[in-house]
């Protein structure tokens, strides 16, 4: 079952994102440019390891980032906007949005937006919701405050226990597609798995004519 994850994340929300015009699911692009996103970071374990990688190989990407880690690691938060990296908004402490009220989400949000703003001197203009839970009143915060709820395109779940460096990095090359939006983890449950699939990938696509941009 839990192999069956990742394609269920790729492809079986497709149908359903004609319903939420007011969420990214992919860029329209018709050039080889793609979208890497890492959710939950900053963290001590990981960031500066998916830094130095988007380095050597010119990539940009967007971090969606907690407030609570944000908070304790400013000088990550630092270090990846003068990378020139996108930061998005998290929530706070990843919560499931399903399952907390409507208020708190919103503080939880809100408290991030202003951590992230005064860290990196400029808008947030992305979330992303934990769990890729989505609500109304989560929609109507991004619309009243111009973040955009960033989804994905390509999950290749490098989260999963089962997840392998060159399950993920295979996944991704076999469902990138221009402009697709790729989910991965600057969480320390990812470090066997993310970096080296990064690199993979890295490696892999460049040459063939894609290039990386942040959102
Ligand atoms: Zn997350």
């Amino acid at each position: 079952m839990r192999l069956l994850v990742p394609y269920l994340a790729t492809h079986g929300l497709r149908p359903f994102q004609g319903f939420f015009p007011d969420l990214l699911w992919r860029v329209e692009a018709q050039s080889r440019t793609a979208y890497l996103t890492f959710d939950d970071g900053p963290t001590t374990e990981m960031t500066r390891t998916l830094l130095d990688l988007l380095a050597t190989y010119e990539a940009r990407a967007t971090h969606f980032l907690l407030g609570s880690h944000a908070r304790q690691h400013p000088d990550l938060v630092r270090a990846i906007v003068e990378a020139g990296h996108q930061i998005g908004n998290h929530t706070f402490t990843h919560p499931d949005p399903w399952r907390v009220s409507s208020d708190s989400l919103r503080r939880e949000v809100k408290r991030t937006t202003s951590v992230l703003e005064d860290l990196a001197g400029r808008p947030v203009r992305a979330l992303r919701p934990p769990y890729g839970h989505p609500t109304g009143a989560l929609r109507r915060w991004c619309a009243e405050h111009r973040q955009r709820m960033v989804m994905w395109d390509v999950m290749p779940g490098d989260y999963l226990q089962t997840a392998t460096a060159r399950r993920v990095s295979r996944f991704i090359l076999r469902h990138i597609r221009p402009g697709s939006v790729i989910v991965l983890h600057d969480n320390p449950t990812c470090e066997e798995v993310t970096p080296q699939a990064l690199r993979t990938i890295l490696e892999t696509l460049p040459p063939r004519g894609w290039s990386f941009d942040a959102l």
